[in-house]
């Protein structure tokens, strides 16, 4: 790399070609004082309080001014000192005097810079410049008396989010941010992430609710607990209570200094009401048997001694272990071996099943997980960008901003969705596919690629296997046959081969791949597409899993799934069985496990007897409802192990009381194989103890393992019998490490390539009679997933998202309905009652119904089957 030398305080230095003279004296620990300068943003020049003198005595700004080699700069003479204090007494000058109240208290830059630079009573005549104060929404609020524009807010919006929800409105002394034609930001296009609440130098934008909460007398670093991104936060705490979230102050994290509005706003949930405060029983003798307050002993004894006499009485089978992948790595290696050590069974399931993580099944068999290689911070340098059935601005938000950021360099990006979602303004081509017709698409896409001799050879020949048989397969494809099954024009499909064509493909797949029936077979044709492009391996582009919540990952890598042990090894292998055996000084269930929906039906026809349910509300989260409780309802024994009382621990005999993300020590490994560690912020309430210490205390009640009594331990043993883990420890963060040879695309010699999958084709199903429309599921930013933790954020319900249901302006006119008129939505499973609004999105024949809201009735219009086919379905839709 280029360097350049030059002379800053007398001081040599040298600094990388192309740095500014803000850069280059940050890297050599030289402090220029700056208000509108932040490393994620493009220098701006704005409040010129980075002002130095060169070796001409010219001022120059340098956030602006480029480092040259020979330059001698002063950055505190008397001159320059003499202007910066100009510079702030004019800024206070129009400064309300509110600062005793304000929020920012002595955080704010502001008065930083001023008591730096000796700025007491400013002798110039006070005009205070009074704007309307804003606080209609529910999460953020706008003082704009206290801007000092210097345009943070605005770049963070355009160059860090590209939402563009504001800009600069008037000239001059009336200049502010503000949004079109200055309306409210909730009437806007604002998103609410916060980003430039995180950037504002003073008190001008600020968290509603925590006004007078108390300045944050301590800072800790976490994990945010709501997406599969796994963004950095730092959290501030005041006397054990969480008052302020931001990004962390760390480039390396995969969120730099953004969030979303979950992530910035929506942890007021861990005050809520609903906390679960201490463990509670069902007083079975009593004539209203209620859930009452017991000691932690007498609640371990009694699930343990339950869970050994439904044991013994019935068999190990007749258990059933329902874990979440909202829970740490270690608590979900400790659950899955409760299961599988203490109980012998392989009934072990977490949260993420609902949204398909276990599909990519496949896709680590066929590669040993090394797809999972793909890293966000790579998006910039894509060939091309494909995104498959998902919805990241709404999922999967800091995601989205790296794909927009992506698109906006020029990367070209396709979408495939059957609904306009946010990202086709930014996309080359939206192909609106229909809602089962991915695989059809993905299948001729390869075809035509084939026909074009669009593959990379080279990869071919070097890591795969069956490439003839998998051409003579596609020979047989039919595009004009694709047409019915895609709903697409060849010519839509054709633009879609030219982007692709000769290009490494970056695949974003979404819940519209994996909650769909034939979810294995559509990522098996996306697999063929990228080995047969070459499109795998560090740096290539790669498969991204839109994973919606934060340990959706890391839940399988433990083996929380009915067929995977830990490290995503097969159940079914009697020699990676036997390692097990060997690591736990056990013998391991040969029966077969149930997962999540098998669980429900298991408690239904009464072979199920007892259920464990950590940090899951089936209840809200499965199809069918109403189906769900009265198979609850059947269980001997069911205990409930989680955060927030919930319709499933309402039903429970024993409630054990857990903690959340901030209240305790773990890790998460985020969707792009990120291991991230956390220590806790503040201490859990009430009698809550952290959900890995309640697992091994009930563990060493039920005998054969641990104890795991310190977060060590259990680390020291994954990272022992878990070679993907080697880096987990609890300081810094890691990465997975797939380190087979066909896992890192190094093969080389005889050493087993990749197969290429066979080729299925896509069948086109008749539409039901009864049931015309289609009902696309899907989630809003504001409730992720069943909503369990999002509903009881205190601002997020402020918002009054009502989740209405969304239909097309054709559908609308032909059905008489009107913007607010309610509807039923009727599947052969359920219906539903809400609200809707004409959107211009949908094309005809399509309803979207955001998940989450109304207590996630959503579900009620799927079955509760064996596939989570519960992304859409057909339903039938009438004024309510
Ligand atoms: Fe949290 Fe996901 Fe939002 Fe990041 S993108 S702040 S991880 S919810």
């Amino acid at each position: 790399m280029e360097t350049i030398a030059l002379t800053i305080d007398g001081k040599k230095i040298t600094c990388p070609a192309g740095s500014s003279l803000l850069e280059a004296a940050d890297q050599n620990d030289i402090k220029i004082p700056r208000l509108c300068y932040h490393p994620d943003l493009k220098p701006y020049g704005a409040c010129r309080m980075c002002l130095v003198e060169n070796e001409s005595g010219r001022l120059v700004a340098a956030c602006v001014t480029p480092a040259a080699t020979g330059m001698e700069i002063q950055t505190a003479t008397p001159r320059i000192l003499k202007h910066r204090r100009n510079i702030v007494r004019l800024m206070i000058a129009e400064h309300p005097e509110s600062c005793i109240l304000c929020a920012k208290g002595n955080r704010c830059q502001l008065r930083q810079a001023a008591a730096n630079l000796g700025i007491g009573e400013t002798d110039l005549y006070p005009m205070p410049n009074h704007k309307p104060f804003e606080e209609a929404n529910p999460f953020m609020i706008r003082d704009l008396s206290k801007c000092i524009l210097c345009g943070k807010c605005i770049r963070a919006d355009h160059e860090l989010v590209e939402i563009g929800a504001i800009d600069y409105n008037m000239r001059g002394f009336r200049s502010r941010p503000a949004t079109v034609h200055d309306r409210g930001l909730e009437q806007s296009n604002c998103t609410f992430c916060g980003t430039c609440l995180s950037l504002c130098p003073t008190g001008a934008l600020s968290a509603k609710n925590m006004q007078f909460a108390g300045s944050p007398a301590e800072e800790q670093d976490s994990i945010c607990g709501f997406c599969g991104v796994g963004c950095r936060l730092t959290i501030g705490s005041f006397e054990n209570r969480i008052v302020e979230v931001n990004p962390a102050h760390d480039s390396e994290s995969v969120n730099g200094a953004t969030l979303c509005v979950r992530g910035h706003f929506a942890h007021d949930y861990l005050g809520s009401s609903r906390r679960l405060v201490s463990p509670l029983m069902r007083k079975e003798k009593e004539a209203q048997p209620e859930l009452v307050p017991i000691s932690w002993d007498e609640a371990l004894d009694r699930v343990a001694g339950r869970l050994k006499d439904i044991k013994d009485k019935y068999g190990p089978q007749s258990i059933g272990f329902m874990g979440s992948s909202k829970c740490t790595l270690e608590e979900n290696y400790l659950f899955q071996k409760l299961a599988r050590v203490c109980m012998g069974t392989n009934n072990v399931d977490n949260g993420g099943h609902v949204y398909g993580q276990s599909q990519t099944r496949i896709l680590d068999e066929k590669t040993d997980g090394g797809y999972r290689l793909a890293h966000l911070a790579d998006l910039k340098n894509a060939d091309v960008i494909f995104i498959l059935g998902a919805d990241p601005s709404h999922s999967v938000p800091v995601m989205a901003y790296y794909l927009k950021r992506a698109a906006r360099n020029g990367i070209p990006m396709i979408v495939a969705d059957p609904r306009r979602t946010e990202l086709v303004n930014f996309a080359r081509l939206w192909l609106p596919v229909t809602p089962a017709g991915d695989l059809a698409l993905i299948n001729a896409l390869s075809a035509l690629l084939l026909e074009r001799d669009s593959c990379d050879q080279g990869f071919i020949d070097r890591c795969t296997a069956g490439f003839s048989a998998f051409q003579q397969a596609l020979a047989g494809i039919n595009l004009d046959e694709s047409g019915p099954m895609t709903g697409l024009e060849p010519a839509a499909i054709k633009s879609a081969v030219d982007l692709l064509s000769g290009k490494k493909i970056t695949f974003v797949i979404g819940h519209g791949i994996l909650q769909r029936k034939n979810a294995d077979k559509s990522l098996a044709a996306v697999l063929n597409l990228s080995l047969m492009s070459g499109s795998l391996g560090r740096g290539r582009g790669g498969i991204f899993i839109v994973s919606k919540e934060n340990n959706q990952q890391g839940a399988l890598d433990m083996g929380a799934s009915p067929d995977l042990l830990p490290g995503r090894q097969p159940v079914g292998s009697s020699g990676l069985k036997k390692v097990w055996e060997q690591n736990w000084h056990t013998k391991l269930s040969p029966d077969a496990g149930l997962n999540m929906p098998e669980m429900i039906r298991a408690a239904e026809n009464g072979s199920l007897k007892a259920l464990y349910i950590l940090g899951e509300n089936p209840l809200t989260a499965l199809p069918q409802h109403a189906r769900v409780k009265r198979a609850l309802k059947k269980l001997d024994f069911l205990v409930v192990q989680d955060i927030l009382t919930n319709k499933t621990a309402a039903m429970a005999h024993v409630v054990l009381a857990g903690a959340a993300m901030a209240e305790k020590a773990g890790a998460f490994t985020s969707l792009e194989g990120r291991i991230q560690s956390f220590l806790p912020v503040v201490a859990p309430p009430g009698k809550a103890r952290a959900d890995w210490k309640i697992l091994d205390q009930l563990q060493a009640r039920l005998g054969r393992t641990g104890p795991f009594d310190t977060i060590d331990k259990i680390r020291a043993e994954i990272r022992r019998f878990i070679p993907m883990y080697a880096a987990l420890n609890g300081h810094h963060e890691a990465w997975i490490q797939p380190n087979a040879q066909k896992a890192a695309f190094h093969i080389q010699g005889d050493a087993e390539r990749i197969s290429f999958c066979p080729v299925v084709s896509a069948r086109v199903t008749s539409p039901e009679k009864n049931y015309p429309f289609t009902a696309i599921v899907g989630t809003r930013r504001y409730q992720l997933g069943s909503g369990t933790r999002t509903r009881a954020s205190g601002r997020i319900q402020g918002l009054g998202s009502a989740g209405r249901l969304e239909i097309s302006p054709a559908d609308a006119a032909a059905l008489d309905f009107s913007d607010g008129d309610s509807a039923v939505v009727r599947s052969p499973w359920g219906e539903i009652r809400r609200a809707l609004r004409i959107s211009s999105d949908l094309k005809q024949g399509n309803i979207f119904v955001p998940t989450g809201a109304n207590g996630n009735d959503a579900m009620e219009l799927f079955e509760l089957a064996d596939e989570t086919e519960w992304k859409s379905c057909a339903v039938q839709i009438e004024k309510a």
